[in-house]
């Protein structure tokens, strides 16, 4: 989602003529599009900002803007411990950055108010001229106990689809062939009465992009609709990422997620059998307040028996504000860290199981560009969205091509042209 927002603020930017630089040395605004939902990347912020700061105080007339989820969260407080900062902007206000530099007395400029966004008609700046985020709903109902995102980002708002369709087929004449539709929780997208699985089938109906992708879902709003729209409607790529969180039953309740494990459990059997080579990702919490031993033992267990392609595994982080944040953090951090680890490894082991069971199947896979490493070796994303690698001509780079996969570790695929 932040991606996506810092495009759409990158379009914004450019239709007012500003222009991007290499460096901050070169910079006249330093822009810091931020996240709240774990107490280490707020920090990260403050520790760069502290590092860039002395380019201010070298008496150069840099500014300063922080927006998104964390200036929304700290507002005022968080010119307290940064007070060179010049802008500070919640994720619905970030958008109108050009007009309040323009308005700019010199003082510290605060905005944290919501709604109005202005985004549904720019077109974002992409990192790839193949693939583009389309952000369909912002804000969340959901308050799950350990999470800042409501606060942060308001109540939910779906897009009118007719915007969305627009936008899509505005990006598919840019050259666009995937999207990816974002939404705290894609699943309870309304918009006079169309829901999320309905927006799917007017996307593939009355646009020209050739693959969808979405997330987030939340499982307690998973229909068998949408199972049935991702197994069987046209252009949909096989991957749900669907947040499971924990293990255990009791965990899941302090948590307020609203399913058990064997609900959770029952959405992933009736998935595969409707689509057997789907992929499957996952979210999970390990340390949350009061997480027994045993308690953490399902969270492995249903790792072991879920057998995710991948997964983001984090140590619960209590956030101000929240529910989860008035129950007693006793789970000592280095007990947190262990656990952590522990699931870790163990996802690393099912995740190789899995990308080598995928060794021999051809998938469709768009090509976006050269692998990190390498100039000689091409990437690309299968449609259950893993990384592939292959030899092949930059010419194949926007091509949309079957690979065989040859080989696999945990992370990656490795593949080779079959047409
Ligand atoms: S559904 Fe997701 S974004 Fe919304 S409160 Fe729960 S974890 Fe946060």
């Amino acid at each position: 989602m932040n991606l996506a927002d810092s495009g759409s603020l990158a379009a914004v930017l450019n239709s007012r003529g500003y222009r991007p630089v290499e460096s901050e040395n070169d910079a006249d605004l330093i822009i810091f599009n931020t996240c709240s939902v774990r107490e280490k990347a707020e920090e990260r912020v403050y520790g760069r900002l502290g590092e860039l700061s002395s380019l201010k105080k070298n008496g150069t007339q840099k500014r300063f803007a922080v927006v998104g989820c964390m200036a929304q969260r700290l507002g005022e407080r968080l010119l307290q411990r940064a007070p060179y900062v010049d802008f500070v902007l919640g994720p619905d206000r970030m958008f109108d950055l050009p007009r309040y530099i323009e308005e700019s007395n010199g003082s510290a400029f605060i905005n944290t108010e919501f709604g109005h966004e202005n985004i549904g008609d720019l077109t974002p700046v992409r990192d790839t001229p193949f693939a583009a985020y389309v952000t369909i709903s912002r804000g969340c109902n959901q308050y799950c106990t350990y999470c800042i995102v409501p606060y942060v980002r308001g109540e939910e708002r779906s897009y009118p689809a007719e915007k969305i369709l627009q936008q899509i087929n505005s990006l598919c004449a840019d050259g666009v062939k995937e999207i990816t539709l974002l939404g705290q929780n894609v699943n309870s997208y309304q918009d006079n009465g169309l829901d999320f699985s309905a927006l799917l089938s007017e996307i593939a109906k009355k646009t020209a992009v050739r693959r969808i992708r979405f997330m987030t879902s939340h499982p307690k709003d998973l229909s068998d609709r949408l199972i049935e729209t991702m197994a069987n409607g046209p252009r949909m790529m096989s991957h749900l990422h669907l947040p499971l969180q924990s293990g255990s039953d009791r965990i899941l309740d302090k948590m307020g997620r609203e399913y058990t494990y064997g609900h959770y459990r029952s959405l992933v059997e009736k998935l595969r059998a409707t689509a057997p080579d789907i992929s499957v990702t996952t979210d999970l919490i390990v340390g949350f307040p009061s997480e027994t031993e045993e308690e953490y033992q399902m969270t492995l267990k249903a790792v072991e028996e879920i057998q995710f392609d991948s997964a983001f595994m984090f140590r619960y982080s209590p956030r101000e504000g929240t529910k989860a944040a008035q129950y007693n953090d006793d789970i000592p951090d280095p007990e947190k860290i262990e656990r952590l680890t522990g699931l870790i490894n163990l996802q690393k082991e099912v995740s190789l199981i899995k990308n080598r069971n995928e060794i021999g199947k051809i998938w469709s896979v768009l090509i976006d560009g050269f692998s990190r490493r390498s100039n000689a070796v091409l990437k690309g994303k299968t449609e259950g969205n893993k990384t592939i690698l292959i030899n092949g001509d930059a010419c194949l780079i926007g091509a949309i091509k079957n690979i065989k996969v040859t080989s696999a570790d945990s992370w990656t695929l490795h593949g080779e042209l079959v047409d």
